[in-house]
């Protein structure tokens, strides 16, 4: 899903639960840029499978976005999404990571299933499954 999207998606959320007194000003703010932020691990995948070649990343970009591939960018797994939760006990900047990345977790996840119409897909999106699949 394009970054755009998720960041109007994530401020409109956020807008809500700010208005609702769920979050303050500062907590409001790390939830909307941690909502389009969370991307960035699509660079840390393309520099562990790439290197820091600029060309191979578009081109690896543009591939794997065409087909809607998953893979196992680190924010978007089932396992980050636990050490979020642990670390939630620790303070509530974690918990509103995680909740600002479940809803862009969970938007990535409802395009990859219009697309392939099913959730083969998902296992891609945990280091565990990954690990065990090879
Ligand atoms: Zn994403």
């Amino acid at each position: 899903m394009h970054g755009v999207f998720h960041f109007f998606i994530g401020l409109i959320v956020g807008l809500i639960l700010y208005g609702l007194g769920v979050l303050n000003l500062g907590l409001f703010l790390i939830f909307v840029m941690y909502s389009f932020l969370i991307d960035i691990d699509h660079l840390f995948f393309f520099v562990w499978k790439k290197g820091l070649n600029f060309q191979e990343w578009i081109w690896l970009h543009k591939s794997l976005y065409r087909r809607k591939e998953a893979q196992p960018y680190l924010f978007h797994t089932i396992e980050w999404q636990v050490v979020l939760i642990v670390l939630s006990f620790l303070g509530e900047v974690f918990f509103v990571l995680f909740l600002s990345g479940l809803l862009h977790v969970f938007l990535d996840a409802l395009v990859h299933y219009l697309y392939h119409r099913n959730f083969h897909w998902l296992r891609r999106w945990s280091w565990i499954c990954v690990i065990m699949d090879k």
